[in-house]
């Protein structure tokens, strides 16, 4: 079983892209890089400069911009002038820099989290590197990193091991006989399973954790990669059962197209039993508590019991379950059509029967074959170019592997990132940064409180509830209070069973959590991580240190270009807590309809509206292909709720005397000949700049949630007025919406 949790020592698997439930802390701002881990030549090159406290440019990188965002943090250099806009607002603020920039052969898409990215890891690299140096002891922190990081980074030991390190594992594949057997190893971390299983705090009871399952096993990204019949889904799966062809051929199958076919067909049933991905948002039919006895009997034929009692938790009284089939009424009452509906599939019954009914000999070359896809970053070359060219260049456009180096940075700290994160916030991350924050934050909550008592269609009853919610927020801002330290893991020279360590290490240090009270000071990020979640069960917004650079928060930045930019991203992260699904969940972080009746429908139809909107853009495929509005509800609320936020915060800023309105001489002064709104809304699509390789964006929207970069800017601005007053945006304008189309909800 894989653990889903966004975890601060996840496993370092990334071929198959789980829907996770809505329990988990999922709403991320920008979704990591999804293509498996990368292959380049395993020489590395010279790190750049560390602790200067400045942000050294990363070398051999294509850099977007210069590291100084302009004279007030803005570089007016990416504009592209002859646009105006409200025509296209992306590329009038971002034109020149997407007319020039060339994405790097490493990269499936390329913008500001991305360099940002790129930083982290470069100091990243320093920090492991300066650790390693004095060559500590095995059973310290520093010791485990650093021999991690070494046997990852052994590329000539990895290819003259060959397979011969998968060996015990692919015995233990072998050594199966009955389906209790498939059920015991699927149960163990490192093997595929078609169920994930992680502990996390009971949605409706946020004070006591709780084992939770959902579907998984899939080796395409989503269950319509298996279903759907246009030309690309017909080519992608033809290269996907010549992977598992290639696979099965090293593993030594000698007919391995026959055994590809099998696990082909059994995917694909299995991809039937999954839920759509946006319906599977739905916390309302995605939350089933069950007893052990009611699941046990759900399981039918499977032994199930195997599986739990192998994991430890065999002995709970209650699970949570994802998919289950819902019945009728509660279908009406999550709001889910009758045609909606038949895009679930049939769940956890369905594939426990597919499950029983799959013969031995395609378990096991479902198994090998996974095996070796989930592993490939610690397997020799001639794997790994195989698994790089069907999940980085296939189904994400990218040519080039990433260096070893790099590859080896992300998987060490996605093992032990807490105790490199240690040291990266004493290194990079300023005391100041987090008393800047602490005040912007505090503004942004003003700022949504105003804007919830002016809103018209909410009645007084549920603003009393929302008011309450926002209270509620707690912000973590730069790091966590402890950090991890990794005691029990144990690190050797086996890249391989480094990884399987570690796998079993976060598996184990997840399900410790039963039984214990909830902790509510755990992160579900790494302090270097150029990222932002809210997590709905701790009601809480979070920012890691990685992110509170420039562009995002630039201490040096006019104000203005601040509050579009991290003050639109912490509106963001608030705006999760009351977006189509975070709004289910209550103060205290529990499911529970806080909402009256007629609130709820008018909040429906303002979401409708928005669907609607972001329906209309399709950025592929000659207008073929395009953004799906409902996967996308939740990250648009976010975006279109945060910059309404953030604009009232800059407003109540510039309002000196309080008496709630700016006058002459509060208004921002004009700078290089843009006004401080102007300064604002730039801000905004500074930070959003980004370009996707076709196949990636592709990737992206198929199995979202964050739309494209270019709607996050233009979607989002062409419904506040404030935008249309600070560009003089006019009918006849291509972003030009009519005052009674533009959607405000926040
Ligand atoms: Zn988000």
């Amino acid at each position: 079983m894989k653990r889903l949790l966004l975890g601060a020592a996840v496993i370092a698997l990334t071929t198959a892209c789980a829907t996770a439930p809505a329990s988990t802390p999922t709403a991320e701002l920008a979704p990591a890089e999804m293509a498996p881990a990368e292959m380049a030549p395993a020489e590395t090159k010279p790190a750049a400069e560390a602790g200067d406290g400045k942000y050294p440019t990363p070398e051999g990188l294509v850099l977007s911009a210069p590291d100084t965002w302009g004279d007030w943090g803005v570089d007016l250099t990416a504009f592209n002038t002859d646009i105006r806009p409200g025509n296209d607002f992306n590329t009038y603020a971002n034109g020149t820099w997407i007319e020039t920039i060339e994405i790097p052969a490493d990269r499936s898409r390329y913008g500001n989290f991305d360099l940002l990215r790129e930083k982290s890891e470069q100091r990243v690299r320093l920090i492991i590197e300066d650790l390693a140096k004095e060559s500590p002891a095995l059973d310290t922190p520093e010791g485990k990193i650093g021999a991690f990081y070494a046997a990852y980074l052994d590329l000539d030991a990895i290819n003259a091991a060959g397979l011969e390190p998968a060996k015990p594992y692919f015995e233990q594949i072998d050594a199966i006989s009955s389906i209790e057997d498939v059920s015991r190893l699927t149960a163990k971390v490192g093997f595929a399973s078609p169920i994930s299983g992680f502990v996390f705090v009971d949605d409706k009871d946020p004070e006591t954790y709780i084992f939770q399952m959902s579907l998984s096993g899939l080796g395409l990204p989503d269950r319509d990669y298996y279903l759907k019949d246009d030309e690309k889904s017909v080519e992608q799966r033809a290269k996907y059962v010549e992977l598992l062809t290639t696979l099965l051929g090293k593993a030594g199958y000698a007919d391995p197209a026959a055994a590809a076919a099998d696990v082909m067909a059994f995917e694909t049933a299995l991809a039937k039993t999954h839920w759509d991905r946006t319906l599977s948002r739905n916390p309302e039919i995605t939350y089933n508590k069950l007893s052990r006895e009611e699941f046990y009997a759900m399981a039918g034929p499977f032994p199930a019991a195997v599986a739990l009692d192998t994991l430890g938790v065999g002995t709970q009284e209650h699970f949570l379950v994802a998919q289950v089939p819902p019945a009728p009424e509660e279908l009406a009452e999550a709001g889910i059509s009758a045609e909606e509906a038949t895009k679930l599939g049939g769940g956890f019954p369905a594939m426990f029967e597919l499950a029983s009914e799959t013969p031995l000999d395609t378990w096991k070359a479902y198994l090998k074959a996974h095996f070796l896809i989930d592993h490939s970053d610690v397997l020799p070359d001639e794997i790994d170019r195989e698994v790089f060219a069907f999940y980085g260049t296939t189904l994400r456009g990218q040519p080039q592997q990433r260096e070893r180096w790099k590859r080896a940075v992300s998987a060490t700290e996605g093992v032990m990132g807490e105790a490199i994160g240690k040291v990266f916030v004493e290194r990079y991350f300023p005391p100041e940064n987090k008393a800047a924050m602490d005040e912007l934050v505090a503004n942004l909550r003003k700022a949504m409180a105003v804007n919830l008592e002016e809103l018209t269609w909410m009645s007084d009853t549920t603003k009393v509830k929302a008011e309450e919610k926002l209270d509620s927020f707690n912000p973590k801002i730069g790091y966590p209070e402890k950090f991890e330290t990794y005691d029990t893991l144990v690190v050797t020279s086996s890249a391989l069973d480094n990884a399987m360590a570690a796998a079993k290490w976060a598996m184990e240090d997840n399900l410790s959590d039963l039984g214990t009270e909830v902790d509510k000071t755990k992160w579900f990020m790494t302090p270097q991580t150029v990222n932002a979640y809210y997590n709905p069960a701790f009601n809480e917004i979070v920012f890691p240190a990685a992110i509170l650079q420039p562009p995002f928060f630039n201490l040096s930045a006019d104000p203005a270009v601040n509050y579009g930019a991290i003050g639109g991203v912490i509106g963001h992260e608030m705006g999760h807590g009351f977006d189509d699904q975070g709004a289910k969940y209550a103060p205290s972080g529990a499911l529970s309809n806080w909402w009256t009746p007629e609130d709820q429908a008018a909040f429906r139809e303002l979401g409708d509206a928005l669907v609607a909107q972001y329906n209309t853009y399709c950025p592929l495929d000659d207008g073929e292909t395009c953004v799906n509005g409902r996967l996308g509800l939740g990250e648009n609320i976010g975006d279109l709720g945060g910059l309404s936020m953030a604009y009232r915060a800059y407003q109540l800023s510039l309002d000196t005397d309080g008496d709630g309105v700016v006058s002459e001489s509060e208004q921002a002064p004009v700078i290089d000949g843009f006004t401080g709104d102007q300064r604002f809304f730039l801000g905004w699509a500074q930070i959003w700049r980004s370009l996707h390789r076709d196949e990636a964006l592709r990737q992206q929207l198929q199995t979202g949630p964050h739309s494209p970069p270019q709607y996050r800017i233009n979607g989002v601005v062409r419904n506040l007025d404030e935008w249309y007053a600070a560009f003089d945006v006019k009918e006849g304008d291509a972003l030009y919406l009519p005052p009674e189309q533009r959607v405000r909800i926040w």
